[in-house]
């Protein structure tokens, strides 16, 4: 078995050992700052009294409100002079939500990005695409330094521009690709298009990840773009990119344990949920200086997958990420993930590459259109062709998500495709009060 660091062949009893070395001093060096010298003072935690794990369940959570509420510098634990970058989200809603950086946890992260893009078959001889963006948003510039410190040749091409895209895969032979998942899938759809046969690019790992995507979109890439697609999880709040990462195997995630301590709790009751169960994620930093964040709650729905992976590391797995608790849709009384919608879409051979779901209001009731972009051999003029299609994907979904939506076929390419994350759900529901 390969790997690219020490870290990655701990065993369990390595991997706790420094675990707990580094919450102590996580908890020690968070106590510069005033945030949260207060909550843990409160909490009555001190470093000394972190003896064992278990002791991180005395550390208060830290939400997304938290951060914004200090924003921009408040989480410092470190002089302003010591950062040398800084991300943010771009929130919808009030202020941004900023993490800062020194050079170290840059240094850090780079590594952790490199370490996941080996786990995943990368090699340093691989020419690399990064085709996110390159600002605030953290797969720009995380996954870039990362395949570089590998030591790939990277091609930072940013998004967009899907012929500029393809001129550089074939100039330059890339092999390997950072592309969200959304985009992946229009990009299949635009090579067919154009009758260019993916089969003869020579791209032969895609690493998605950054938006919710199921297991059929995820096969649905690797058929149409003729490569190995590995699913890659992160958030800025914990760096980026470079959290969890898949290998080769594809079974889940390997979450970095030498670097995060993760936990999965109930989101309601905050207790932790039992072995395998799907909860939120909540994540420590164990080597971050500059601004280290304690139990924050990611929102993200997810399990530990149990028993060790076929590949031979042991920092745990994560499965692929259910939905945001936030995203959750519920109609009818009925709760419904976006992702339950696209398990239904992605496995009929008739769907195209792209759909939409809207939630809109009818006098006093909610309703659900899922718009639904139809491939072209299958967008016909008969009617009844069509009709029956419909009836399949309302019946399939009605299977799956317990209410009957409205399903609109559209054709293919006719849902705007945004850069960036797709925006799967359109709440139309304020507009019409
Ligand atoms: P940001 O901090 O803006 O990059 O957004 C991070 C969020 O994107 C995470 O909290 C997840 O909700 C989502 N995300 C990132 N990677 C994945 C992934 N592989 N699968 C599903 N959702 C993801
Ligand atoms: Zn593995």
């Amino acid at each position: 078995m390969e790997f690219y660091d020490a870290a990655e062949a701990l065993s369990r009893s390595e991997i706790e050992r420094v675990q707990l070395k580094r919450l102590q001093k996580t908890v020690e060096r968070v106590r510069r700052c005033a945030f949260y010298a207060e909550r843990l003072g409160a909490a009555g935690v001190t470093p000394d009294s972190i003896r064992s794990l278990d002791d991180l369940r005395r550390i208060p959570f830290t939400t997304k409100d938290d951060l914004r509420s200090q924003y921009p510098h408040g989480l410092l634990c470190t002089d302003r002079e010591e950062i040398v970058r800084l991300h943010a989200s771009s929130g919808t809603t009030g202020s941004p939500t900023v993490v800062c950086h020194t050079r170290e946890d840059l240094d850090s992260w780079a590594s952790l990005m490199a370490r996941s893009l080996f786990c995943a078959g990368v090699r340093p001889a691989d020419v690399f695409l990064n085709t996110t963006g390159y600002h605030m948003f953290t797969g720009g510039l995380g996954m870039h330094y990362g395949a570089e410190r590998l030591g790939c040749m990277v091609v930072p091409s940013g998004p967009g521009n899907t012929k500029r895209q393809l001129k550089f895969i074939q100039d330059f032979g890339v092999t390997a690709a950072h592309i969200i998942p959304s985009y992946a899938l229009y990009l299949a759809q635009w090579l067919e298009a154009r009758d260019i046969d993916p089969a003869t690019l020579p791209l032969r790992i895609a690493c998605i990840g950054a938006e919710p995507h199921t297991e059929e979109a995820r096969r649905r890439i690797e058929e149409l773009m003729h490569l190995k697609a590995y699913n890659s999880y992160g958030l800025s709040e914990m760096n980026g990119p470079g959290v969890a990462f898949e290998c080769v195997r594809q079974d889940g995630m390997h979450l970095w344990e030498d670097a995060y301590v993760a936990e999965i709790i109930d989101p309601v009751t905050t207790e932790p949920v039992a072995e395998g169960e799907v909860g939120e994620l909540v994540l420590t930093t164990l080597c971050r200086r500059g601004m280290p964040i304690l139990r924050y709650r990611t929102r993200d729905l997810t399990r530990f997958i149990p028993g060790p992976c076929a590949c031979g590391r042991v920092h745990r797995r994560i499965d692929r990420i259910k939905g945001r608790a936030d995203d959750m849709i519920i109609l009818k009384g009925v709760n419904i993930y976006p992702m339950q919608i696209e398990q239904v879409l992605m496995a009929m051979p008739e769907v195209g590459q792209n759909y939409q779901i809207l939630l809109e209001r009818e006098g006093v009731v909610d309703q659900m259109r899922v718009r639904v972009e139809i491939k072209e051999e299958f967008f016909v003029e008969d009617m009844r062709a069509l009709g029956a299609i419909q009836k399949r994907i309302c019946s399939r979904l009605r299977d799956e998500i317990l209410i009957s939506p409205r399903v609109e076929l559209v054709e293919t390419a006719s849902i705007p495709k945004e850069e960036g994350k797709a925006k799967r759900v359109v709440d139309l529901r304020e507009k019409a009060e």
